[in-house]
């Protein structure tokens, strides 16, 4: 017994490692790593996710799993050891259900998927994407027989990215969200606030902008000496280790916004990774978040229920205006304040306001759910695309690469990861709805920027948990309910009718 348990933890820090050797390859791929770099930077990269595949799926390994998950065994254990025993058995029971041929065929499709995407995508020419997303949709079926969950075959593709998650639970959250979404989109458009409304074009330099950045995360309590904040393409965040952390904003966009509300959104990520369990579950399956969408919570939670309040903007919106004085003087808080929540139908999903931001995620569910279900074919999706986007937003893009080719999901093979968006701003809502229950005083320390409470109360809540439990659980334990879109609709209308006069 102690043998096997010896080697699962010593086959879990040796896995830890080789993941935080590949996010600093990628994290460096994406910031610093010279263009030329890229081809040796693939063998690296696939060589190390190659190495801790084979450790994770051998049958060493299986074996001592097995014998640790023995009931005789298993109940002598420390509660501790149960909780990680259990949880490595159910990660590598699923990975083992995957033939090692499929997975290399998958990742050989999808890197030649991705690169079609972006060639298909700056020409404006899906027929360019359409055969290597056939190839895909076809592989992900293939998956999911696999995987074999039960219910609709999708709940397999789910499963990783949302564990628990099905879609019987989602159907019956978006037709909620749906009519009502577009409802409130209705009244707000026809709105005299919102014919009246244009859209702010102010340029900041970057050089200002970054102190901001940098300003927003001390007072966020992100540890310098554990976190960096550097510029890439796309924001994003990984953790190298338990205590270092990486994320990434854009100075150069054009939404004069862009850089603050990303650098937000990634620290809220940066601060769940650096709040996950260490201590006794250092180096193992449990020192993560259980899924997407809880992490997501964590980034949407900072940038809407935080960022994009008025409590927020009555600290920030001076030292913004001290900054940015000629672009700033003739602007006060509370047209800031309407500014920074415009409702405004656009085309693309991440440029999208907190309210549309919703029918974005449906619009891909739906067609997710249509290919998986053979109900619309890989050809028909510009259409398809455009459709929706009149039914749910009222407008429809010129062209694919604005809209069914937006987004990279699908060329890497992702399907099903789109609803964790929407997952992820709902439980948001949730857990500051519940915060503020608690903490009457919050929007006061939102108001001053002082996080101290707010964070320690998500890191109690949320983040110290890591994998012991589901996402789900973990919302149920401090809401007393999983998912509640009702609350979600109720915060869009208490917000957003009072800023339009609805
Ligand atoms: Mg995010």
């Amino acid at each position: 017994m102690k043998k096997s348990l010896d080697f699962l933890y010593k086959i879990q820090k040796e896995l830890s490692i080789f993941g935080g050797i590949g996010s600093l390859l990628d994290w460096d791929q994406k910031t610093y790593m010279p263009t030329q770099g890229a081809i040796e930077r693939s063998d690296q990269i696939s060589l190390i996710s190659r190495l801790s595949h084979e450790r994770f799926i051998s049958e060493e390994l299986w074996n001592h799993v097995r014998k640790l998950t023995d009931p005789d065994v298993l109940n002598k254990l420390e509660e501790k050891d149960q909780i990680v025993v259990k949880r490595l058995e159910k990660d590598i029971e699923k990975a083992r259900k995957i033939p090692p041929d499929f997975v290399e065929e998958l990742s050989k499709t999808t890197s030649l998927a991705y690169v079609a995407w972006q060639g298909a995508r700056e020409n404006n020419n899906f027929d360019r994407f359409s055969p290597h997303l056939e190839k895909i949709v076809e592989l992900r079926k293939r998956y999911c027989e696999y995987i074999g969950l039960p219910g609709h075959p999708y709940n397999s593709l789910l499963d990783d990215f949302e564990e628990g998650m099905t879609v019987e639970k989602l159907k019956q959250a978006f037709s909620y969200l749906k009519p009502r979404l577009v409802e409130i989109l209705g009244k707000i458009k026809d709105s005299e606030c919102f014919n009246k409304q244009r859209d702010v074009k102010m340029n900041f330099d970057a050089e200002n902008q970054k102190q901001l950045c940098f300003l927003l995360i001390k007072k966020m309590l992100i540890p310098s000496d554990k976190a960096r904040l550097d510029v890439s393409t796309h924001p994003f965040t990984t953790s190298i280790g338990n205590d270092d952390v990486r994320f990434t904003t854009n100075y150069g966009r054009k939404q004069p916004l862009f850089a603050f509300f990303s650098t937000l959104h990634e620290a809220g990520h940066a601060l769940y990774s650096l709040g996950l369990p260490k201590d006794e579950y250092k180096y193992t399956v449990i020192s993560d978040a259980p899924s997407f969408g809880l992490h997501e919570s964590q980034s949407r939670f900072w940038e809407n229920m935080i960022g994009r309040s008025r409590n927020f903007w009555k600290y920030f919106y001076p030292v913004l205006q001290k900054t940015f004085t000629r672009q700033l003087r003739s602007i006060d808080l509370e047209t800031w304040y309407f500014y920074v929540n415009q409702v405004n139908p656009s085309f693309i999903r991440i440029e999208a306001d907190e309210l549309t931001y919703g029918l974005h995620i449906i619009l891909r569910f739906e067609i997710e759910l249509a290919l998986i279900d053979n109900n619309i074919k890989v050809s028909d999706l510009p259409g398809v695309w455009n459709e929706k986007m009149k039914e749910l937003l009222g407008i429809v893009p010129k062209t694919d690469t604005e809209g069914v080719l937006q987004d990279m999901h699908w060329s890497v093979g992702d399907i099903g990861y789109f609803p964790t968006y929407a997952i992820g701003t709902i439980y948001a809502t949730q857990l500051f709805h519940q915060l503020s229950q608690e903490n009457p005083e919050v929007y006061n320390e939102i108001g001053q920027a002082n996080f101290t409470n707010i964070l320690s109360w998500l890191r109690e809540h949320v983040h110290k948990h890591g994998r012991v439990m589901t996402a789900e659980d973990i919302v149920k334990n401090v809401c007393g309910e999983g998912l509640n879109s009702r609350i979600f609709i109720s915060f869009l209308k208490d917000k957003y009718y009072p800023l339009y006069g609805v």
